[in-house]
């Protein structure tokens, strides 16, 4: 059947947002649209943006530009285009976009994008909306779930969230302020997502939320379950063959959680656990509520449940009054614990965040000094981390055909890309490999059975 109208979401940012755009197609599917990856081609265009990164306003600006001449040569044409701004910004900037930006017919906030057919339809109508306001009604009740043809579509891993919000207020981050306070979804819904998306063909689902680990929602018993106890009963979905979650707080790493990671086969030995930084005056200042020490008795407790279990992180360098040996501070972290990977980030201000007001901001060029220095450490310990496959076999999830012909592309427990030779009937499933060769972001490897390669017990061990 074909559609009437063609919907172009562009995402900016994390995964979360990802997850939202997916979302907001799902729910104006009902409504006659039909995703495209073409924006000019498109009736309605959705920024779906994100202000964690630097210069996200900035961007949105130099984005929105570049679409409204789109806008005008389709209406040069004859045929209507309506921009939309959503996501991060669009809660922060509310009615400045529009004012800024007369192109922009409507700007919906990160909590309200269900509500997107109804307001899609009156900005056809010929209003110009902006509907930022935290709504009563929830959100995940009133979206449509996605259709089997798009579950095919975005392929055999899946984001679902079970969390949003955050009520940590570290002082660098606007995620408290754009998203509002923590929520958890109610773990029957959540499993019925899960069901759904397995049904479909999906093999790997990742929970998301920005502080995922404080995941307390309503069980089937009235009572508020763990992320760990949400695991467990998600580990039985038929289908379902790897488990992820993020992003977490050291804080929020409860005993339950962590003894998942032993419980569980289908809980990827891979934990993405934000420090920021290594020095405690610097944590103080963010208000992280947590210390060096307890970090590391964090990631101490995480291993000694689960020893062949690999860490990724989140830094900020050149916080407002971070000193060299602040700075060493966390060079030192970094070589205790030994990161699989990192995000690493030079500390730039967030408008209405209390770390934009604070003085002794640090000059750039000692900064980037730092982010480089920080960023060399961290590089070496990932490719000793991935040369530490080599020989040796470890199950990949095979997740859809690479550049070469006859080549598939898949993922290692720990995120690892890897590609082989192997047939797309093998798509789906989750196969001993024998790494051969590391590039710089990719593994590279052969049926396991061609090579009778030993199976890794212990990565980078
Ligand atoms: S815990 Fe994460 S999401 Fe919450 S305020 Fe801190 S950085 Fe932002």
């Amino acid at each position: 059947m074909s559609k009437l109208h063609k919907v172009y979401v562009k995402s900016f940012g994390c995964q979360m947002n990802v997850y939202d755009s997916d979302r907001m197609a799902d729910t104006l599917a009902p409504a006659g649209y039909a995703e495209t990856a073409r924006p000019d081609d498109a009736d309605l265009v959705i920024l779906n943006t994100c202000n964690i990164r630097e210069k996200a306003v900035d961007k949105l600006y130099s984005e929105i530009g570049r679409i409204r001449e789109l806008k005008e040569a389709a209406e040069a044409q004859g045929r209507r285009m309506t921009i939309a701004v959503a996501g991060c910004v669009a809660q922060a900037e509310g009615k400045e976009i529009i004012r800024r930006a007369g192109a922009v017919d409507l700007v919906v906030g990160s909590q309200n994008y269900h509500r997107l057919p109804g307001l899609v339809a009156r900005v056809l109508a010929g209003e110009k909306i902006v509907d930022t306001e935290f709504p009563l009604e929830d959100k995940f009740d009133a979206l449509a779930a996605p259709t089997r043809e798009a579950i095919y579509r975005r392929g055999i891993s899946a984001f679902v969230t079970v969390q949003e919000g955050c009520d940590k207020f570290c002082t660098f981050c606007v995620v408290p302020y754009t998203r509002g306070a923590e929520i958890s979804r109610p773990v029957e819904k959540i499993a019925a997502d899960v069901e759904r998306l397995a049904e479909a063909g999906v093999r790997e689902v990742t929970l998301i939320g920005q502080n995922v680990n404080a995941y307390h929602g309503p069980g089937p018993d009235g009572r508020p379950w763990t992320l760990g106890r949400l695991l467990r009963r998600l580990a039985k979905v038929p289908g379902i063959a790897r488990l992820r979650y993020m992003t977490s707080h050291p804080r929020d790493m409860d005993d339950d959680l962590i003894a998942a990671h032993d419980d569980l086969p289908a809980l990827m030995p891979y934990v993405h656990l934000p420090v920021q930084s290594g020095s405690d005056r610097m944590l103080a200042a963010m208000n992280r509520r947590h210390t060096r020490k307890d970090y590391l008795d964090v990631v101490a407790r995480l291993r000694a449940t689960r020893s062949d279990l690999a860490f990724s992180s989140d830094f900020i360098v050149g916080f407002p009054g971070e000193t060299e040996d602040d700075f060493n501070d966390t060079l030192a972290l970094v070589d205790e614990v030994g990161f699989a990977g990192a995000y690493t980030f030079i500390y730039s201000p967030r408008p209405g965040t209390p770390a934009a007001e604070m003085g002794g901001q640090v000059p750039q060029v000692e900064a980037t000094s730092r982010l480089y220095r920080l960023q060399a450490l961290i590089t070496r310990q990932q490719r000793t981390f991935n040369a530490s496959f080599v020989g040796r076999s470890v199950d990949v999830l095979l997740e859809k055909p690479g550049k070469l012909p006859g080549q598939l592309v898949g993922k290692t427990p720990y995120l690892q890309t890897v590609q082989v030779m192997a047939p797309r009937t093998l798509i789906g499933q989750v196969l001993p490999m024998c790494i051969t060769d590391i590039g710089t972001n990719t593994l590279f490897g052969t049926l396991a059975e061609e090579t009778g390669a030993p199976a890794l017990a212990a990565a980078g061990a």
